[in-house]
């Protein structure tokens, strides 16, 4: 039976297919991303459509791999929270933006996206608070970004997190909303201080009169709820006025300025579509 079973083992390897392989690659290789100083922290503008001003920035995470090129979170995230590498990954990101934004002219908030694993870390709490601590930064400065999926996991244990987190004056959003199946539940259960709407509703709104009438719907339900409403992907002009008309409060995408590195504003970042 042993032997079958190693035998079972190496068919397996040799026939692993190429997307696995590179997973295991990538799982491994991660693991001293850090220490190799990989990852890099691209700033993306928020901006209010009441005062036409950048009203913060989302961190979002980039792997530059010494012979893959850069990668994206959406390919290297899931795997870092598969092998619980996320823990320190997400830590390292919340330190480097913090301790980037401080040293910013201005006030204003960063955005940072964290796990699920992170939010159901029973010490995340003392993580915000001592990375807070060390780099000097005020804590209303601080918004986290969570998805539904985040909650639905194990509500209890998130939302009693959550409640931590915002009682340290921290902010959280709503990431990625209406692409769950909870949405309404989680609202309700929790007093999020901002609704994302996910890109997808805006990307095919040109197409589709039902994202729009999606949209207008989370701004009716945000807005009944007091909750400002930041509408992302935003791409072109067109969808700025469809926004606009629609009363939604902020806005964040390619049209405002890309991912970049800092300091943002200066230069590329709002100079885009200005
Ligand atoms: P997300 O949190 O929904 O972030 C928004 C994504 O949309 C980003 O992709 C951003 O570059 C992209 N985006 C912004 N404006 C536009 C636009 O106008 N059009 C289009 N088509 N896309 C736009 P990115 O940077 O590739 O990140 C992908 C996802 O990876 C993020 O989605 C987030 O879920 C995750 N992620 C990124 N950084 C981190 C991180 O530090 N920690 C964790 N846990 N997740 C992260
Ligand atoms: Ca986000
Ligand atoms: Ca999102
Ligand atoms: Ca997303």
């Amino acid at each position: 039976a042993k032997s079958s079973f190693s035998e079972h083992i190496c068919y397996y390897e040799a026939g692993m297919d190429e997307s696995a392989r590179h997973r295991r690659q990538l799982a491994n290789d991660l693991r001293q991303a850090i220490a190799r100083d990989e990852f890099e922290v691209l700033y993306q503008p928020q901006r209010s459509l009441r005062t036409n001003e950048v009203s913060g920035y989302e961190a979002l995470l980039r792997w530059h791999h010494p012979r893959l090129g850069t990668i994206s979170p959406s390919e290297f995230i899931p795997i870092a929270e598969e092998t619980g590498e996320i823990i320190r990954i997400g830590e390292w990101v919340l330190r480097a933006a913090c301790a980037e934004v401080v040293t910013w002219p201005g006030k204003d908030k960063i955005a940072v996206n964290l796990s699920p694993v992170q939010l159901l870390q029973a010490d995340l709490p003392e993580v915000v608070t001592a990375i807070l601590h060390e780099v000097g930064m005020s804590p209303q400065r601080l918004e986290l970004e969570i998805t539904e999926t985040a909650i639905i996991a194990d509500k209890t244990r998130a939302l009693h997190s959550l409640r931590r987190i915002k009682a340290l004056g921290v902010s959280v959003a709503m990431d990625d909303f209406g692409t769950g199946y909870s949405s309404l539940d989680t609202l309700h259960s929790f007093p999020f201080d901002k609704i994302k709407i996910d890109k997808s509703f805006l990307l095919e709104s040109r197409e589709s009169d039902q994202a729009r009438a999606i949209i207008r719907a989370v701004l009716a339900l945000g807005h009944s709820l007091g909750i400002p409403v930041l509408a992302e992907g935003v791409e072109t002009h067109e969808q700025l006025q469809l926004l606009l008309g629609e009363g939604c409060d902020e806005a964040q995408g390619y049209y405002f300025g890309r991912p970049g590195p800092p300091p943002p504003g200066v230069g590329r970042a709002l100079a885009v579509n200005a």
